[in-house]
C-alpha cells in the first residue's frame, strides 16, 4: 500500500522531504472528541520529531488563552490568532499544523489551508460542521470540499445514548456564535434534537 492510500490514523505523517501536504478535517457536533483526535493526530507526530504548530481563534477563550484544551482536558500548546492571514504569517517551518475551532475562522480559511497543503504541510483541521441550528457552518462545508481525509465525529445523545450529530443550544441566545460549553449546549441525536424557534 502506498502512503497516501493509508488511513489517516495510521499514517507515518509528513516528512520535510515530501513534496506535498494534504487536508485532513475532523468536524462533528460539540462533545464528539474532535479536538482530543486533532491533540492525539499531533502528538503522534511530535513523536515522529516533526515540528508541529497549533492554531486557534482568539474568540474561543473557553479554558485557555495559549493552549488548546479538549473537553476531557488533554492539552497541547496553541497560538491564538485574530485571522487566517495570521495562521499563514505564523507557519513558519512547521510540517504538521493544526487548526482547532476552525468555524471560527473567516472564509479565507480555505485558501490559507490550500496555500499550506502547497507548500508541503499536513494541515488538520477540526472543527463543527453545522451551527446550532443545522445549518453548514462556513468554512468547514468548504473545507470538506478540498480534503483529502475526513473524519466525522460524533458524540452521545443526552437524551436517549444514541451516537448524535447535532449541537442543541440550551441556553436563549439566537446570535450564530455564543461561546460555551456544557453549560449552553448538548449533543443530541436527529430524533431528540428540536429545532430552535426563528
Ligand atoms: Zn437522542
Amino acid at each position: 500500500m502506498n502512503r497516501e492510500a493509508r488511513p489517516v490514523d495510521d499514517s507515518p505523517v509528513t516528512h520535510p522531504t515530501h513534496k506535498t501536504g494534504w487536508i485532513e478535517v475532523i468536524c462533528g457536533p460539540m462533545f464528539s472528541g474532535k479536538t482530543e483526535e486533532l491533540i492525539r493526530r499531533l502528538r503522534r507526530a511530535q513523536i515522529a520529531r516533526l515540528r508541529v504548530a497549533i492554531f486557534k481563534p482568539k474568540i474561543d477563550n473557553r479554558f485557555s488563552e495559549d493552549r488548546v484544551v479538549s473537553h476531557s482536558d488533554v492539552s497541547l500548546p496553541s497560538v491564538a490568532v485574530s485571522s487566517s492571514a495570521e495562521i499563514l504569517e505564523r507557519a513558519s517551518v512547521a510540517h504538521v499544523l493544526g487548526i482547532d475551532e476552525a468555524q471560527f475562522f473567516d472564509a479565507d480559511l480555505v485558501n490559507v489551508c490550500k496555500e499550506l497543503a502547497n507548500r508541503g504541510v499536513r494541515v488538520i483541521v477540526a472543527g463543527l460542521d453545522q451551527d446550532y441550528r443545522t445549518v453548514p457552518f462556513e468554512p468547514i462545508p468548504h473545507l470538506l470540499a478540498e480534503a483529502e481525509y475526513i473524519t466525522k465525529t460524533l458524540a452521545i445523545c443526552v437524551r436517549c445514548g444514541a451516537p448524535a450529530n447535532r449541537t442543541y443550544r440550551l441556553s436563549e441566545e439566537s446570535e450564530r456564535v455564543v461561546v460555551g460549553a456544557s453549560d449552553r449546549y448538548e449533543a443530541r441525536c436527529r430524533s431528540c434534537y428540536i429545532k430552535p424557534k426563528e
